[in-house]
């Protein structure tokens, strides 16, 4: 770790330790209607752990929860944005390798680092009703404690019936990946229990006051898979294909590649012209599971199999249809067969793909160029079930954080987030289709037209 790393950390620590005993919240609205929806945004829930706690007679008030289907890489910042009809930030994480900065031998440099990481807040995060100041991002791994969390229910049950203003209330809450990655399965459990008896007691309490049923409705944005996640060795692969991974791209066979997180996917640069070749050296890399790079706005290529395999995947953004074809080699992702006749129409796929080990893979990978950031990698890669591309730093203090889980790839586990509401069955959603859902159209917009104290 560098000296300025260091100096970082000890300030973030005392900044947070502050933050923690003063957890703001906006400035609620006073006029206009009560709302009548409930959004509970809670970062990576996975879909199997909250099943686990229907089937174990949690949340009897939600009907059967439906899957979340996170897009790729199955990480915050883009899903939310995508869920609340944002666009995309300028990176797929807070902090990222930015290609369009000249340097002075180069391209590209690293915008922000660990702290920056942590300082910067998204869109979506700013334009909700609730949320969390300070201890919040994969950073607190640090400092956080169970104590944030349980603070956060209280705060947010006060906060909401104090709202007025518009129909629907969004909450959001992070630390809830936060606890999932550092402490695990059991103890997500023991949190998601307390996060079931609020929303009730919320429910009865709304009940009580206005005389009709408050609809909560809980969302996640990615799934986890419980595990310690293991590092693939890029650096050295890379090295060994003649490759050099450098702060910023200055010849051909330059990489570069940054991530503030620990995270089961990677995005790497390189010159334009090398792009293909980065794809077959980085499927080369042992734990990696595919590469997929950009040819055009509608076709990418996803090499797989050691670079044995090819596939190219067609998108027709207007007439919504995408092909996948395999050009040479094996399928890697076992997708093949739902194209036998060609293009499919997206929305088809999503629901033939949905129990596969990794769902709706074509289009996610597709999306990661195309929706997910504004600044855009040569190749993005997607590890082997399991595996992590960390950053450094991180990894030496998940030594003593624990590192109970990871997400970001395309595997199930970790795409499949939650969808659940206490008054209608939903169905299984892409983050684009969440508007369809819940109304977002007044998201960050205050409607005060009327005064009421009835929903
Ligand atoms: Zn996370």
């Amino acid at each position: 770790m560098r000296l300025s790393d260091k100096i970082s950390y000890v300030a973030l620590i005392m900044c947070t330790s502050l933050s923690l005993s003063s957890c703001t919240t906006k400035e609620p609205m006073l006029d206009g209607p009560v709302p009548k929806t409930l959004v509970l945004g809670l970062d990576g829930i996975p879909l199997r752990t909250f099943q686990k706690m229907q089937d174990g007679g949690y949340f009897r008030t939600f009907n059967p929860v439906a899957p979340m289907v996170a897009s790729f890489p199955s990480i915050s910042d883009p899903n939310w944005s995508r869920l609340y009809g944002l666009p995309p930030e300028r990176g797929y994480t807070k902090a990222y390798f930015d290609p369009t900065v000249k340097t002075r031998n180069g391209q590209g440099r690293e915008d922000g680092g660990l702290t920056s990481h942590f300082k910067r807040h998204p869109k979506y995060d700013l334009m909700s009703d609730f949320r969390l100041d300070g201890a919040w991002e994969h950073l607190s791994m640090l400092i956080w404690t169970e104590t944030t969390a349980y603070y956060w229910l209280e705060a947010l049950e006060r906060d909401f019936f104090k709202f007025r203003g518009r129909d629907t209330y969004f909450a959001i809450i992070i630390n809830s990946d936060i606890m999932t990655h550092t402490l695990g399965e059991k103890r997500l459990m023991q949190y998601l229990e307390k996060v079931d008896q609020h929303t009730e007691r919320l429910q009865r309490r709304y009940k009580e006051m206005y005389g009709q049923d408050l609809e909560v409705i809980m969302v996640s944005d990615h799934g986890n898979s419980f595990l310690y996640g293991e590092d693939v060795p890029y650096e050295e692969s890379l090295n060994k294909q003649g490759w050099k991974v450098r702060a910023t791209i200055a010849g051909p066979r330059d990489v570069a590649f940054y991530v503030p997180e620990m995270l089961s996917f990677g995005a790497f640069y390189c010159q334009p012209g090398s792009t293909r070749d980065l794809a077959q050296a980085m499927a080369q890399i042992p734990h990696v599971n595919v590469s997929a790079y950009l040819v055009s706005p509608s076709e990418i290529r996803i090499i797989g199999l050691g670079a044995q395999s090819e596939v190219q995947v067609t998108v027709d953004e207007a007439k919504q249809t995408v092909n996948y074809k395999v050009l040479r080699g094996q399928d890697p992702l076992n997708q093949a067969t739902y194209f036998k006749k060609g293009p499919l129409s997206i929305d088809k796929y999503f629901v033939l793909s949905l129990k596969d080990t990794y769902p709706y893979a074509a289009v996610r990978l597709w999306e990661a160029f195309t929706k997910n950031s504004q600044t855009k990698p040569q190749v993005v890669v997607d590890p082997s079930y399991g595996y992590v591309f960390g950053n450094k730093a991180l990894r030496l203090i998940t030594e003593f954080r624990g590192f109970a889980s990871t997400h970001g790839s395309l595997h199930h586990e970790q795409t499949m987030g939650i969808f659940a509401s206490t008054r209608r069955s939903l169905p299984a959603i892409r983050p684009d289709d969440f508007k369809n859902h819940v109304s977002v159209r007044n998201y960050g917009k205050i409607v005060t037209s009327t005064m009421s104290r009835n929903p």
